[in-house]
């Protein structure tokens, strides 16, 4: 049995990484670092927003200040509200699969990206209390496929929930390899959706799915 469930956000919950992707690009073209969807798919959708800009400047051979960072995230999160205030719609059975776990077993969310992106989505979907925890990209030092958001995701449920829950009974949703990899660094069970990457592409996750549609707490159980 599971004792608790640990959703990842984009590409799980709503599908913002076109929107992500527009957004770096209204940043990165002005300055010649822009590239096509593809490579974003290809490089660069697992990263949080700082290591999407690090690796954009690293692929180009050219250096990144501190300062400059922290500017360039900043403009990348105001692009990225004005793009998302137009609506965002989640992915089929997501919503009623979360209401359905929230209040039932301890519940959390592990993001890369960060809390002011995901705040005004979920505020969206009447979701803004579905969740008793919360990891976003400005809370780790390490990303994704780094195993410490999940490891911090899980032993803020341990707090919240003394004793009942154990990361080997944790069952991760996730959308892509790095996130796959986190998750079961850190211990916990990972169930894929074949959302952004093709089900060969998620080798380690211990079921894939192609949607979670239908999907109740209890078939979570079931499943895994
Ligand atoms: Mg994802």
């Amino acid at each position: 049995m599971l004792n608790a469930v640990i959703f990842d956000f984009d590409g799980i919950i709503v599908d913002t990484e076109p929107l992500h992707y527009k957004a770096f690009q209204e940043i990165l073209v002005p300055l010649g670092l822009g590239y096509s969807w593809e490579e974003y798919l290809e490089r660069y959708i697992g990263f949080d927003d700082r290591d999407a800009f690090r690796e954009a400047f690293r692929a180009a051979g050219r250096t990144l200040s501190v300062q400059e960072l922290k500017d360039l995230i900043h403009g990348k999160a105001e692009a990225f509200l004005k793009i998302v205030s137009v609506g965002v719609p989640a992915y089929p059975g997501v919503v009623e699969l979360i209401r359905s776990i929230s209040g039932n077993l301890p519940l959390a969310l592990c993001s890369g990206a960060l809390r002011g992106d995901i705040e005004p989505i979920l505020l969206q979907l009447g979701l803004t209390e579905a969740f008793d925890a919360m990891v976003t990209a400005d809370e780790v030092a390490a990303s994704k496929p780094d195993p410490e958001s999940y490891r911090v995701a899980v032993r803020r449920l341990q707090d919240i929930f003394p004793g009942k829950v154990d990361a080997a009974a944790s069952l991760a949703i996730e959308d892509t390899p790095a996130g796959i990899a986190s998750a079961t660094g850190a211990g916990l069970k990972v169930l894929a959706v074949t959302n952004s990457y093709p089900r060969e592409r998620l080798t380690g996750a211990t079921k894939v799915v192609n949607s979670l549609a239908g999907i109740d707490l209890q078939g979570l159980h079931l499943l895994a």
